[in-house]
């Protein structure tokens, strides 16, 4: 069973608290956009609920606790798409079903259904009947990739579960945690890249994916100095594991030259900030949005189903850039 992290134990004590004064609500809605680990928090919350002695985040202790842990506790249902990328109907009915009977352990059941946005319509319009009617012993969590994508009727039966994201120390110091052997200005340009999100950082490290991002940022540094060509710098940005990669980075680095043309931003790793105010010196903001677009249609054309060559993609993709958004009156 996986436990909340550092940033949530703020909000696990809050919700346990509504818990043990029975004031938590029957139905809430997570948005579980990747990288702060938000499923973690709502782990944890379950497991608040579902032990004996009602711990926060789980004693591990009693039986409940371990049934939780070998992912066979009675009263804990999870339910995913199966066989396909849809939770269907006879899921959400069994669950329904399942969540009228009285728990089996304890003294309440927990539902969650992961990811909410992949419910079909008749699906959901079944779930709606368990939001209008809960039991009063089922605590249902939908987790949701996408709230946008749920229908307003589930959206408006559901409380927030709010759950904050962790400060900028906060992120670097658990990942260092994590990995004490990465240089400290390695670790701290995975994390910029990542977008400031935790998870990601820790996929891109544990994936054995640090280097080439370290060395995709300096080949781009070098491509917008134009000291390296489109057809060579494709050559070192290609990667089997991770075609996205490139676009991604150029990306965040357009996000953060355009910040930083607001405001002054002071805390990029060094390599990145490289990368960025390379950006800015040879190009206009005008041409960064839309550099910033390009990123991601090309993003999307490589890992699409295309068949397309993704070196050849990525090259094309750079000369385009080069042809389109380098000002060659900002670099005069
Ligand atoms: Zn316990």
């Amino acid at each position: 069973m996986s436990t909340s992290l550092p940033w949530q134990a703020e909000a696990l004590t809050f919700y346990t608290n509504l818990y043990r004064q029975g004031e938590l609500a029957h139905g809430y809605l997570i948005d579980d956009s990747p990288g702060d680990g938000r499923a973690n928090c709502v782990r944890a919350i379950a497991a608040t609920i579902l032990c004996q002695e009602t711990v926060t985040g789980g004693c591990q202790t009693c039986s409940a606790c371990k049934l939780l842990s070998a992912g066979s506790h009675a009263d804990m249902l999870w339910v995913a798409p199966e066989g396909s990328t849809q939770i269907k109907i006879e899921q959400v009915r069994s669950a329904i079903a399942w969540s009228q009977k009285t728990p089996q352990q304890g003294r309440a059941k927990v539902l969650i259904i992961d990811p909410a946005e992949n419910m079909n319509l008749f699906a959901t319009n079944s779930l709606l009947k368990l939001l209008e009617e809960p039991s009063g012993d089922t605590y249902l969590f939908l987790l949701s990739k996408n709230t946008a994508k749920l229908l307003p009727t589930v959206r408006s039966r559901c409380q927030i579960l709010n759950l904050t994201t962790p400060s900028f120390s906060e992120g670097v110091e658990w990942l260092k945690g994590l990995h004490p052997e990465l240089k400290p200005e390695s670790l701290l340009t995975i994390y910029e890249l990542s977008g400031q999100k935790p998870q990601v950082a820790k996929d891109i490290i544990d994936q054995g994916l640090t280097q080439f991002y370290l060395d995709c940022v300096s080949v781009l540094g070098e491509w917008i100095a134009g000291n390296t060509s489109a057809i060579v710098a494709a050559k070192t940005l290609h990667s089997k594991e991770d075609l996205a990669a490139p676009y991604d980075i150029l990306f965040r680095a357009t996000v953060f030259a355009l910040r930083s043309s607001l405001t002054a931003i002071s805390r990029q790793s060094h390599g990145f900030q490289v990368l960025v105010e390379g950006l800015m010196r040879s190009t206009s903001p005008g041409r960064l949005i839309a550099l910033n677009t390009r990123c991601v249609t090309y993003k999307n054309l490589a890992l699409s189903d295309h068949n397309l060559n993704p070196q050849l993609t990525l090259e094309a993709f750079l000369i385009e850039c080069y042809r389109s958004d380098r000002d060659l009156l900002v670099q005069a």
